[in-house]
């Protein structure tokens, strides 16, 4: 089938919940991807931050061929190996001692909302529940990960919402201890926010939420669905700011293409959960897990957080330089490969003018680009976008 035929049969079957481009993407490698009508395309989108080794590694295709001749599915009712393996590499790369896999970031964040409130329950008392989240986060689409999210507009229409969030502007120390209360449990933030618009937190308000956390009895969670797994040059955002958090969540870029997102938490919050308390079906199962072990050793082995911090400096540069040229360019923002060009008007316009070009881009909030490309991005590559979105900057 071909773009416009594959469009109209999804109008027709498929739920209409995004607003999508018009075409529909049958293959990629590497950093292009091709559409239905066989034209090529720069990818820097990566599936929203989830392609970080790019597409169809052949390392990860492998792990997923082998494991899928071998066992595609185990409950958790036995020992699963590749399950294991990951665990192992990310507690040995992290400053964290357990993890909990499920199968997306709506759902690693369950689990660390769930895990806070049982280990604050168990420490520090029963009336301790609430969790204080950022203006501008997101956390996912589940109605406690919605309710998480610090902006309205995924509120609206799902009332009533799930008791025990507030929310206070990032990077607002003061703001943040004023909202501490009685049953405050846990802070919840993304080191680098991503779709609210590319922000990232600032190494004061870091460093004093895991102070504050330290004073007060709280529980510091970090999101890094979006943001880890190298992507800002680190391999987990956190470290950027010499702090170690209680409960990270990943998800996203985790099993290279395949759908896993994890929870991990320190020793001591990991046991507050007991057998029974949180389960997943699908959760860490071999053939995503398989996957996520090839995904995670090929970002650890090609040195793909080096190459996001270099090509994200390289990257930043040239994205500096068309701020030079175009005055409605208002600022250039983010860490390593997770960077935003900030416009004083709507960029919907410019998507579609690289799109229709070659280049695959993506907003985060109205007036922000977002550029997050595969890990392994080339100099040449950075170049060749560049000059698309020069082209469309021009004629926007
Ligand atoms: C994408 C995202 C989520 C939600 O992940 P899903 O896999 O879509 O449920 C949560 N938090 C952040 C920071 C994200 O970017």
């Amino acid at each position: 089938m071909r773009n416009l035929e594959i469009k109209e049969e999804g109008q027709k079957y498929v739920m209409n919940t995004y607003g999508r481009l018009p075409l529909a993407v049958v293959r990629g490698k590497g950093a292009y991807v091709w559409d239905a009508d066989g034209k090529e395309y720069l990818d820097f989108v990566s599936g929203i931050a989830v392609n970080n080794v790019g597409h169809c590694h052949p390392k990860v295709v492998e792990a997923i061929a082998n494991q899928a001749e071998t066992l595609l599915h185990c409950s958790n009712l036995y020992w699963i190996e590749s399950q294991v393996k990951l665990a192992k590499i990310l507690v040995e790369n992290s400053d964290f001692d357990k993890v909990f896999f499920c199968n997306s970031g709506a759902e690693a964040n369950e689990g660390a909302v769930k895990l806070a409130r049982k280990y604050a329950k168990q420490h520090w008392g029963e009336d301790k529940y609430e969790i204080i989240t950022m203006k501008k986060s997101f956390h996912g689409r589940t109605l406690a990960t919605l309710t998480a999210t610090g902006q309205e507009k995924f509120h609206k229409g799902f009332e009533p919402l799930p008791q025990g969030f507030s929310y206070v502007p990032f990077n607002d120390l003061e703001a943040l201890e004023k909202a501490i209360g009685p049953h405050t449990c846990a802070v919840m933030l993304e080191p680098v926010q991503g779709e609210g618009g590319v922000l990232p937190g600032e190494d004061a308000f870091i460093k004093g939420v895991r102070k504050i956390c330290d004073e007060k009895d709280l529980l510091f969670i970090v999101d890094e669905v979006q943001c880890g797994l190298g992507r800002t040059g680190k391999l987990f955002a956190y470290q950027h700011y010499g702090v170690e958090p209680d409960i990270m969540t990943l998800a996203k870029a985790l099993g290279g293409g395949a759908p896993i997102g994890a929870m991990l938490a320190k020793e001591k919050v990991a046991a507050g959960f007991k057998p029974g308390d949180h389960a997943s079906t699908f959760g860490g199962n071999p053939l995503v897990t398989a996957a996520g072990v090839a995904a995670l050793n090929v970002i650890l082995e090609e040195d793909l957080v080096h190459n996001a911090e270099v090509m994200g400096e390289y990257l930043m540069c040239k994205l500096e330089g068309l701020k030079k040229k175009f005055n409605f360019i208002k600022e250039i923002r983010g860490k390593g490969l997770l960077l935003g060009m900030e416009c004083a008007k709507e960029v919907s316009g410019i998507i579609e003018a690289c799109l229709e070009k070659g280049l695959l881009l993506i907003n985060a909030g109205p007036n922000v680009l977002r550029f997050i490309p595969p890990l392994n991005i080339t100099f040449e590559q950075v170049d060749r976008a560049a000059v698309i979105l020069e082209e469309a900057l021009a004629a926007s």
